[in-house]
């Protein structure tokens, strides 16, 4: 470790000691950057405070008026805590978050100079943002794009400047961002959860999504990542042979964080703190030098939020600690990759969990309700939720055996299976009393309110229910959520508006009784939706082909796992449930598309690059000295050499059969790039996936094949070993 960043490891634990000796505690820093309901109360006149409160809550509008009054009051906030600049935060369509500073200070006839920031800088603005993509909804000639302030999402102070997070849309109305189509599914499944859930209580006012994301990513010495082109360029190494040890003693996973870990973690986490984020739980994963970071579990939209934020603040908090944070879901091949977890329930008026048993039989049937509607929501639209977790990175690490496969399926445990089961063969039709009363008695009154499967839940599916919400495994760790939790909300909504409409149907023309008719319909879902429950182990190739019995989808790459995202039964959904139009899901189809072949073309052009200047002159310089050495050998031991340098003459020849494949490969990669030139859209993609990928793994082959060979004081890239036990 160099002296400074020594230095730096040292002064983050003083600072840590001291704090704890100080006695200042977490708790207090929280939210303090904040412009959260205890900010706003203290700086907002009643009136005020009640307006953006209704906003938040029921999405209603802020008058003109009372908008200045906030803007003036979050100024007044913001400057308190040192703030100069304000920015609309947003999260474009490349899925980082893009911001455009302004100052608060603004002159007044070129002399006097004051402060300002009115309702209309707080409520809208026009960033000259023409270059994020967007799928050919804007035409930088006409239509300019605008962002408008989202009041469900507390603006916050980062860097000295007032954040205030905002969606992005252009000014024909199509949404330009991630969080417009979020928010839109939010109210969707706002709407229609609410509705059902007044069939239980007449009151019900409310129902949001909740979530908890588990963050997972790698720490690597920045110096050492630096000097590997692949890693700089593409965030994943393209090349290297792996370590002696890797991960199978197991010894990384939940053990100590490493004291310089530990630093940057500890540090990140004060930030997160400060800016309201309420991270709450860090440990070690399974690979080397692989950490989790996760959350208290927050309403859906905020919580995209602040995990974008957070990705934001690991980036800049690692490059004091002297890290490169790789979100790359796979950056190490045979190594564990990065996921991001999305754990995801229902919260109705933000007390009760829907997805949680409870303790009455009641309570139980609406569970069991929000349950079943969801498996079914999956069942109906798994290839959809694949297709929303799909991209270059996320391609490497889903299938790998380590990772949920491509195949969606849902994992419920035995308790609830069996539940499930026995609900499934009451007899059809209307129910006798005795057995209504039954059901109610063996097998809703069965549910325990702590299930058990909590504690031996299975690690290999993608979408498993884990006590009191689902946990969406396949979302991968450089991805946004907003694109899993707009699918996952809106697909739900659907379900349930469908859902109310079967129950209500039964009640008015079969003249059930409401718990019965709920009864009905849930008993059919359960039977239809069999399919898509697998309790076995997700991984391998049994299960591959079982899951194509039951008619499963089995897209292994972003190129066919995109192609639902524009069948005309998904732009039907989307706009029946007010989500996004046929133009916005075009846009954001053709998007990813450009972004993965982008990638492939990027890591094709990197390993061409470091394959033929950095590998195949190194082998060279190599085989030169087995070739002095063979010369001298023969100098000295004449005709007897041929037995002495047996060995080097061997690696000489494998040495230039290895340089004569990577130049072949690379050449023929090359010329399939060139091909690509014939192509676009979709089958561009497809030509980058099936055409020049495959060129990959062969050429990595041959390099990592001269690693093991060539002196390592010659080998001009860091090593895995290097990389990944560097602490
Ligand atoms: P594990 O790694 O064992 O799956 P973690 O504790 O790392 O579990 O993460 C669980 C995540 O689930 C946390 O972010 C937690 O806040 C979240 N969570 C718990 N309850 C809910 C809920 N009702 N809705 C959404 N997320 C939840
Ligand atoms: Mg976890």
């Amino acid at each position: 470790m160099s002296i400074i960043r020594f230095n730096a490891l040292q002064e983050t634990l003083k600072r840590s000691a001291l704090k704890v000796e100080q006695n200042e505690k977490r708790s207090a820093l929280f939210g303090k950057n904040v412009f959260n309901k205890y900010a706003m109360q203290q700086y907002l006149t009643r009136a005020a405070y009640e307006s953006v409160m209704n906003a938040k809550e029921h999405g209603t509008r802020i008058d003109r008026k009372i908008a200045d009054q906030v803007a003036v009051s979050m100024k007044d906030w913001a400057m308190s805590k040192g703030a100069t600049h304000y920015t609309h935060w947003f999260q474009p369509l490349t899925g980082a978050t893009a911001e455009k500073h302004d100052a608060f200070f603004e002159s007044i006839n070129g002399s006097l100079a004051m402060e300002k920031f009115d309702g209309e800088q707080l409520v809208q603005q026009e960033p000259d943002a023409s270059s994020f993509p967007n799928g050919g909804i804007r035409n930088t000639f006409e239509a300019r794009g605008y962002t408008a302030w989202d009041p469900t999402s507390p603006a916050f102070i980062y860097d000295t400047t007032l954040c205030i997070p905002t969606i992005f849309v252009a000014y024909t109305g199509e949404a330009l961002d991630n969080k417009t189509p979020l928010l839109r599914a939010l109210q969707a499944l706002d709407t229609h959860a609410t509705a059902i859930c007044k069939y239980f209580d007449k009151n019900a006012n409310k129902v949001s999504a909740t979530l908890g994301w588990e963050q997972e990513f790698f720490l690597i010495d920045d110096a050492l990542a630096n000097s590997r082109p692949d890693l700089q360029l593409t965030g994943r190494t393209l090349l290297g042979h792996l370590p002696a040890k890797g991960q199978q003693l197991d010894d990384h996973y939940f053990g100590i964080i490493p004291a310089r870990a530990m630093a940057f973690m500890q540090d990140l986490e004060e930030e997160c703190m400060v800016l309201g984020i309420p991270v709450k739980t860090r440990h070690n994963e399974v690979a080397p030098n692989q950490f989790e970071i996760a959350p208290i579990f927050e309403e859906a939209n905020l919580a995209v939020d602040h995990n974008s934020l957070l990705m934001d603040v690991m980036q800049k908090v690692s490059k004091r600690h002297h890290f490169k944070v790789l979100f790359h879901e796979k950056p190490f091949s045979g190594i564990n990759g990065s996921g991001k977890h999305n754990n995801w329930s229902l919260s109705l008026d933000n007390k009760i969990n829907l997805l949680s048993p409870g303790k009455t039989p009641m309570k139980n049937l609406q569970f069991l309700t929000f349950f079943i509607n969801t498996i079914k929501a999956v069942y109906q639209n798994e290839e959809l939720l694949r297709s929303a977790v799909a991209s270059a990175s996320n391609d490497c690490r889903l299938g790998a055996s380590e990772a949920p496969p491509n195949i969606i399926s849902i994992f419920i445990g035995s308790q609830l299976s069996a539940v499930l089961d026995e609900l499934e063969n009451v007899t059809i039709g209307k129910l006798s009393p005795q057995e209504k009363t039954d059901l109610k008695l063996n097998i809703i009154g069965k549910i325990p309110e702590i299930l058990l499967d909590n504690t031996d839940r299975n690690r290999t599916s993608p979408f498993a229910f884990t006590g009191n919400k689902f946990e969406f495994r396949a979302v991968g760790a450089f991805s946004n959520c907003a694109s899993a939790m707009t699918a996952l909300n809106t697909i739900v909504a659907k379900q349930l508006k469908d859902f109310k409409v079967a129950v209500d149907h039964l009640i008015e023309t079969k003249k059930l009784k409401k718990d019965e008719a709920i009864f009905n319909v849930l008993r059919e879902y359960i039977k239809e939706s069999k399919n898509i429950r697998f309790e076995g182990d997700s991984y391998g190739t049994v299960w591959e082909k079982e899951a194509k019995k039951r008619g499963l989808s089995n897209n292994k790459n972003t190129p066919e796992a995109l192609k639902i995202k524009i069948d005309k039964n998904v732009i039907a959904l989307y706009k029946e449930m007010e989500v996004m139009n046929e133009v916005e899901i075009q846009a954001r189809y053709e998007i990813k598309l450009q972004e993965y072949t982008k990638k492939l073309q990027i890591e094709s052009r990197v390993l061409g690059d470091i394959a033929r200047n950095h590998v195949v002159p190194t082998a060279i310089i190599y085989q030169n000295t087995l070739l002095e050495n063979t010369k001298n050998l023969k100098e000295i031991f004449g005709a007897d050499f041929k037995n002495i340098a047996k060995e080097q003459i061997e690696l000489i020849m494998v040495i230039s059969n290895h340089i004569t494949q990577i130049n072949a490969l690379t050449l023929k990669m090359i010329e399939a790039r060139k091909k690509a030139y014939d192509f676009e859209g979709l089958k561009l993609a497809e030509h980058y996936c099936n055409k020049v990928k495959p060129f990959f793994n062969q050429i990595r082959n041959h390099c990592d094949a001269l690693e093991t060979m060539v002196d390592d004081n010659l080998w001009p890239l860091t090593k895995y070993r290097e990389l990944l036990f560097t602490k």
